[in-house]
């Protein structure tokens, strides 16, 4: 399975990814961000919108 990498230091929860890839980012209830660092080979182009999407260029596709 691929992997993803987020760097919550730098992460500033805008939620972007949550759009493009809701199976894999989401919004925890104090509105921080979570997500599975393994996701589904048929979800990497979302995950890769995500990454696009992300302003801060948090999110980092690993194999
Ligand atoms: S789009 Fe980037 S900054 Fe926003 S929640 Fe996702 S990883 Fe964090």
């Amino acid at each position: 399975m691929p992997h993803v990498s987020v760097d919550l230091d730098v992460c500033e929860d805008h939620a972007q990814c949550v759009f493009a890839a809701p199976t894999v980012f989401r919004m925890n209830d104090d509105d921080r961000l979570e997500y599975d660092a393994e996701y589904d080979e048929d979800l990497r182009f979302d995950v890769q919108a995500a990454a696009d999407s992300c302003p801060v260029q948090a999110i980092k596709l690993l194999d």
